[in-house]
């Protein structure tokens, strides 16, 4: 048996590979092997720009998105100091107006369950379930095509194989069985997450967030945060809220023992969190964790073969960049596949796929270093999170956004940092993330991480692809300024600790960098709370 393509993974990535394999060469005979015969909800998710780009107008499924998913209202941030017992009281960052470009609230399953059945629909020929036990890449076999071992109703079949997309997540089948996955060392966090039904409304006629807004709290990605971590609630159609703690171990050592337990002490340790889940409750068994999240795979792509979605490797979810990841990975799997049956000449080929592995990395390793490295560290700090998020995204939005948007779908072709040139841009950006975790370092030293995380709420209109990117970008470096400024002057006057404590809740590990001068933030007790 043979196909021109075997897809390893029928989720998100593996039902677009499909899908848009067959759209640009319907002549192929591609074959998507999933292993499940459901979808799991695996994490109420976001997109952002990239990823909503890559869903309405790459993949066409606007029509669905808008059915079945909920239109997401921007990023919003909630901070507190020991104070801060209302939401009326936090401060808090996030546009006030309606999101310019398309973003969804994402059910996975149903998104995905739905893309799968498309690619199917377009001709794909699909096996469910179906699990690829073994691959034999085609340099392992020295032959043209690869192989593929499946296991499929109780039988182990061979599938041969002209190119293999493996989007097989973090199962990562070609590359886990080769040595290629790494974790990242330097940046080591875990997430914990449960679907809860009866999560206050933040609209809602109890709300009391602060002034009315004309974009929606609710459908926003509501982040809490602290030192080292930050929850995330994301609501779902249907009424059910995803809701889930990321948290650097260097930094932060929640309480408990399970997954639960330590889900909870975060939700409890947090009084904003805590008022949004009084009185709702988890779904039962839908808790998930991961006790590392990041890693990086050394080869993507090779001669008849390619790595798509987590199964290339994965970084950080805050800022959603997961979809985004995947949409770039798809892209270059597809053309490689296509590219591959046109092209003539072994070295031509083999010297392409060594510079897209190259460029891969630098893409990677440049999005890490840039933007995520010891990002913890500034989490809890409104003045220094609220500076960060705003370079951050207004950069995203000028050399990602508006280039995917302005020229077009062969830009997913060249994902940030993918350049040879990258090392620039790279470092430029490295080093305000680095002036802003040391002024957030020598904040919690002197007791006064989070001194302004009460009742501020600046009256930020939102990126746009016009105008608005600069603006917010303005307001990101003034706010830098001021902060250095700040920072300055506490080497003139030495301030005083906060007295009421810093943002909660916060458990330092034996081993942590930076230890507060002030009395740390009271611990909350895993037991219920009033
Ligand atoms: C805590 C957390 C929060 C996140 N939040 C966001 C967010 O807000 N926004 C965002 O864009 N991204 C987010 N992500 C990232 C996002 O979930 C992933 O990037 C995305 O799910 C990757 O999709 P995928 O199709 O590559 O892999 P998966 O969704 O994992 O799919 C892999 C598929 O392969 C199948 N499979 C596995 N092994 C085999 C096999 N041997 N044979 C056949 N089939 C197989 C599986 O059954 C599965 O269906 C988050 C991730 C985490 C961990």
């Amino acid at each position: 048996m043979r196909y021109d393509v075997v897809v390893l993974g029928g989720a998100l990535a593996g039902a677009s590979a499909a899908l848009l394999l067959r759209r640009k060469d319907p002549s192929l005979r591609v074959l998507i092997l999933e292993r499940g015969s459901e979808f799991d909800w695996k994490v109420g998710e976001s997109t952002v720009e990239v990823s909503g780009y890559f869903l309405t107008r790459v993949l066409r499924l606007y029509d669905h998105l808008s059915r079945e998913q909920l239109p997401k209202h921007g990023l919003r941030y909630w901070f507190h100091d020991g104070r801060v017992a209302r939401l009326e009281e936090a401060s808090e960052t996030g546009a006030r107006q309606l999101p310019r470009l398309p973003a969804f609230q994402l059910d996975r399953a149903r998104l995905d369950e739905h893309a799968l059945s498309q690619a199917a629909r377009e001709g794909a020929e699909l096996w469910r379930p179906a699990k690829a036990v073994d691959v034999v890449l085609p340099e392992e076999r020295g032959s043209r095509d690869g192989l593929v071992r499946v296991e499929r109703e109780g039988e182990t079949l061979e599938v041969e194989a002209g190119w293999i997309v493996d989007a097989s997540g973090r199962s990562a089948v070609v590359a886990r069985k080769r040595g290629w996955i790494r974790p990242i060392e330097e940046h080591p966090i875990s997430a914990v997450w449960a679907r809860y039904r009866d999560v206050r409304d933040l609209d809602g006629p109890e709300a009391e967030p602060g002034p009315p807004l004309p974009s929606s709290r609710r459908l926003a990605t509501n982040h809490f945060n602290g030192y080292g971590y930050w929850i995330w609630f994301i609501p779902l159609r249907g009424g059910e809220t995803s809701v889930g703690a990321v948290w650097d171990r260097r930094l932060v050592e929640p309480r408990g023992t399970t997954s639960e337990e330590r889900l909870r002490w975060f939700l409890e340790g947090n009084p904003l969190a805590r008022l949004l889940v009084k009185g709702a409750a988890p779904v039962p068994g839908d808790l998930r964790s991961y006790a590392n999240l990041p890693y990086r795979v050394e080869r993507v792509a090779g001669r008849g073969w390619s790595l798509a979605g987590d199964a290339a490797g994965f970084l950080d979810p805050f800022y959603s960049p997961g979809i985004d990841q995947l949409a770039f990975t798809v892209a270059g799997a597809v053309e490689l596949a296509v590219r591959s049956r046109t092209e003539e000449g072994a070295a031509e080929v083999a010297a392409s796929l060594d510079e897209h592995n190259r460029l891969y990395r630098g893409y990677f390793d440049g999005l890490f270093h840039a933007i995520y490295r010891d990002k913890y560290h500034l989490m809890g700090d409104y003045d220094a999170m609220t500076a960060a998020f705003l370079i951050d995204t207004a950069l995203y939005y000028f050399f990602v956004a508006i280039p995917l948007y302005k020229k077009g779908p062969e830009r997913l072709l060249k994902p940030p940092f993918y350049d040879r040139y990258a090392a620039v841009p790279r470092a430029l950006i490295g080093a305000y993330r680095r002036r802003l975790v040391s002024i957030a370092r020598r904040k919690l030293r002197l007791g006064i991480y989070g001194d302004r995380n009460r009742g501020r709420r600046p009256g930020l209109m939102g990126f746009s692809l016009g105008l608005g990117a600069w603006i917010m970008l303005l307001h990101g470096l003034v706010r830098w300024g001021r902060l250095e400024l700040a920072n300055a002057w506490t080497y003139i006057a030495r301030p005083r600790p906060l007295r009421a404590g810093m943002p909660g809740p916060i458990a330092l590990p034996e081993t942590a960098p930076d230890r507060p001068l002030a009395r740390e933030a009271p611990a909350p007790t895993l037991a219920g709370r009033p």
